[in-house]
């Protein structure tokens, strides 16, 4: 029994990143645990805000001083004492405040939202009629709408209502109302003589009774009878209701068929047996599962779970959000069935909060989901996955700056449990760990499928294609393999790589491109919804028909949208049934699941789309694909800009010839010379990785060094480029000589939302006193926050401009 608690509070500042104490008021002594949420008074005492208790004091020594808890929000721990410590070890590595550490690990429906009041002080003023109804609160927004604020003011000064922030609890609870029926052989002669003779809907009510004596039934709507009747029904006494506790099941509509594992070929078994044997030892040891496309990881994995499971062991199975795809989750939901719980953005807030509470009690025990599932509350934890282990998407860009990669290897440790790391193209920082005995590595060297090749691939030269007038988008060699396939009724995939491109609208007459008002960047054209859109801000305007700047009317669309490409292709095949994949096809919730689907049922030849195609389909019939642009990443100023092309030409050859009939890749590009382009053609990792490796150690990058970068912002530009030099001066001053500073330079963006942003990157091999040093800095720059000031701090940045 505790009478004092310690709690993290919400308010993400330096000054209260720190527990505060509290009273716990007697009869919540016995309830509070550790892990759980509260609502406390803090600063101001009409300010209710929402708490972490983290622990429990003995003593302290301003008692007089201390305020106590209001309420619990919970009647259980919500974070166990496993995620309380990744929350401090996330603290220390991503310098993110202690409270958004904690608010990140729960569903966001469990975040505190705030509710404002205002309340009436006196029950018996005589304003209350005017302002109040029959209770003594009015709802802030509710004020401001019937316009009160004026009047609410006045009566604030004089000391008659008060404003009051209270802690709103959003985690509802969905339940489903049970129909029991009463009636009975005994008493069914007595129910049917209460019917009202004409009332043939209670008639019916009471055969539906009589036949589900047995059992309460939840639906008696879609036998036909409403809620009124059922009422009614109630009042009679033939009836009760009970309110049973339900899951928001995403996947209730779907059936999965059960499937069992595959004979595994030696290498995956060698894999398999490797992960269990550590397991087995309790090693809490790293694997990286370096397997080409097809090769079988997903089976590995499978089959290590399934071992695992057997032991009453649970597993979580990290997936980059894109490849989350419903073949995915069917090949989990297949093995597994009711024990896998899937986690992902397209599920609704109160699906998430569903799935969340199937794994805290226990009741699922495979976890799949993209990056937040790493917070997964799980128990007992038997081997941690993560799938394409080098994919961006694991880093969240935003505080805190953490990467999964990193917390599930901190998991593992914790629960003395191996981790895999699968990937195709493993990161270079991986895979040199695994080439110097960090991490254990396991190769995949051939596709599974005894029947399946890896494709061959093909690279053509575009600038050859000018040569010869051909200036569309297609290749000769890709037109006439399209309508090989489209002849053979096999399926083509084509890529229009995104990256570091955009469609805009140019004046052709002075040049003039659009730009954002808020931002640095030209604004990209939509052509669905014919407008002119800002990818940082989200401003957004209509496409102009004269130019701003010059006022002529020469307006011309530029780039390859993937819009204009399908109508470019579709001139070219008339008879081809193509499907686009884009961010503008699959803003809807679900529609990514559609297209994959229809495209799955062999009810398109081609799909066309962006970087979301390249991974996890599996589909026996694709035996083309078609890279239409695969150096447009190549020319951004980022060290990693390689490295990421070759990914992903090797992510997406990898959807080719996955069954019987073979694959063929076209690459079309315009610097066929390119390391990146040349070994991808061969599919040759290794030697991908070990030219990389050279450039890298030439020019001093990861995995050579570490890297942090510093990033400030202001509304003015001379505001964040003072307060930037200023901390690299002190960089400079403590830092060792062998550390290196770039910049600082305005960032690649240099204004976002009307702030300006500078940036510096700090390279270094070894430096104890860093982290001290940054601390030290995000303290200071607490301070200049009032002046709009920001200071953020990204710890191995991935994105370097
Ligand atoms: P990856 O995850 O490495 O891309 P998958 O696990 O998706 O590879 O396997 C590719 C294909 O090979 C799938 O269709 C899968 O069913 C099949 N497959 C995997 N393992 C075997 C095996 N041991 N024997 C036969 N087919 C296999
Ligand atoms: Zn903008």
């Amino acid at each position: 029994m505790s009478y004092l608690a310690e709690v993290i509070v919400d308010v993400p500042t330096m000054q209260t990143d720190q527990p505060f104490t509290y009273l716990v008021p007697e009869e919540l002594q016995e309830v509070i645990e550790v892990g759980m949420r509260v609502e406390v008074p803090f600063g101001d005492a009409n300010r209710h805000i929402q708490g972490f208790v983290v622990g429990f004091p003995e003593e302290t020594e301003y008692v007089e001083r201390l305020k106590p808890i209001i309420r619990t929000l919970d009647l259980a721990p919500v974070l166990n004492t496993e995620l309380l410590q990744l929350a401090d070890y996330m603290k220390e590595t991503t310098f993110a405040f202690k409270i958004t550490c904690l608010q990140t690990m729960l569903p966001s429906v469990m975040k505190a939202e705030y509710q404002k009041k205002i309340v009436l002080k006196n029950h018996h003023h005589p304003v209350k009629e005017q302002f109040f109804a029959t209770t003594d609160e009015l709802d802030w927004q509710e004020a401001e709408e019937r316009g009160l604020f004026k009047q609410l003011k006045n009566l604030r000064e004089q000391n008659v209502v008060e404003v009051q922030y209270l802690v709103k609890n959003k985690n509802k609870i969905k339940t489903i109302r049970y129909v029991k029926s009463l009636v009975t052989a005994e008493n069914l002669a007595d129910v049917q003589a209460q019917i009202n003779k004409r009332a043939k809907r209670q008639e019916q009510l009471v055969a539906t009774l009589v036949e589900n004596a047995a059992q309460p039934v939840a639906f008696y709507t879609e036998q036909g009878i409403s809620t009124s009747v059922l009422n009614q029904g109630a009042a009679n006494g033939w009836l009760t209701f009970d309110e049973v506790e339900a899951y928001r099941d995403p996947y209730q509509n779907r059936t999965f068929e059960r499937t069992y594992s595959l004979k595994l070929n030696p290498e995956q078994e060698a894999a398999v047996a490797a992960i269990l044997a550590a397991e087995d030892q309790h090693k809490s040891e790293v694997f990286l599962l370096e397997g080409v496309t097809g090769s079988g990881k997903t089976e590995v994995y499978l089959q290590t779970i399934a071992s695992l499971l057997q032991k009453e062991k649970t597993a979580i199975m990290l997936v980059p959000e894109i490849a989350l795809t419903p073949q995915m989750v069917e090949r989990f939901k297949s093995r597994f069935g009711e024990a896998v719980a899937v986690l992902h953005s397209g599920l609704s807030q109160g699906e998430k909060y569903d799935e969340w509470r199937r794994i805290e009690r226990g009741e699922a025990h495979v976890v799949v989901g993209a990056r937040s599932a790493i917070f997964a509350p799980l128990e007992n934890i038997g081997v941690i996955i993560v799938d394409e282990e080098h994919e961006a998407s694991y880093k969240q860009d935003e505080a805190p700056r953490y990467h999964a990669r990193d917390l599930a290897i901190w998991r593992g440790h914790y629960h003395g449990c191996p981790v895999v790391l699968g990937s195709a193209t493993p990161s270079l920082e991986s895979r040199a760990r695994g080439q110097k005995n960090v991490y254990h590595l396991l190769r995949l060297s051939h596709r599974a499928n005894p029947n399946a090749n890896l494709p061959t691939v093909e690279v053509i030269d575009m600038k050859n294609e000018f040569v010869h007038k051909n200036t569309s988008t297609f290749s000769r060699a890709l037109q006439e393999k399209i309508s090989d396939r489209l002849a053979k009724k096999e399926q083509i995939v084509l890529l229009l790589n995104r990256r570091g491109y955009s469609s805009f609208v140019m004046c052709r007459d002075c040049g003039y491109v659009l730009p954002c008002p808020n931002c640095d960047i030209s604004l990209t054209l939509h052509m669905d919804t014919k407008t002119m859109r800002c990818h940082y801000c989200g401003h957004e305007e209509r496409i102009p028909h004269r130019c701003p700047d010059c006022g002529g009317d020469k307006i011309r669309y530029y780039g390859t949208g993937t819009q204009k490409v399908e109508e470019e292709l579709q001139q070219l095949f008339p008879e081809a049934r193509i499907l686009r994949m884009d961010v503008d096809t699959t803003r809807k919730k679900g529609a990514h699941e559609r297209i994959l689907q229809t495209f799955g049922e062999g009810k398109a030849d081609i799909l066309l789309g962006t970087q979301m195609i390249a991974k996890g389909l599996d589909f026996p019939n694709i035996t083309l694909v078609g890279v239409l642009n695969a150096d447009t990443a190549l020319n951004l100023p980022d060290f990693r800009s390689s490295e990421r092309t070759f990914q992903l030409l090797t992510q997406v050859s990898g959807r080719a010839g996955r069954a019987e009939k073979a694959g063929e890749v076209i690459i079309q590009t315009f610097n066929p010379e390119h390391h990146a382009i040349v070994l991808s053609q061969a599919q040759d990792y290794e030697r991908f990785y070990q030219q990389e490796m050279f450039m890298r150690h030439q020019s001093g990058y990861p995995p050579y060094y570490f890297t942090v970068k510093i990033s400030c912002s202001h509304p003015e530009e001379q505001v964040a480029a003072k307060r930037m030099y200023q901390i690299a001066q002190q960089l400079k001053a403590e830092l060792s000589s062998a550390s290196i500073l770039l910049g600082p330079i305005p960032s690649g963006v240099a204004r976002v939302k009307n702030r300006y942003y500078y940036q510096l990157i700090i390279k270094y091999k070894q430096e104890p006193k860093l982290s001290g040093l940054l601390r030290e800095i995000l303290e200071i720059s607490q301070r200049d926050q009032r002046q709009g000031l920001y200071v953020a701090i990204d710890n191995e940045p991935l994105n370097f401009i």
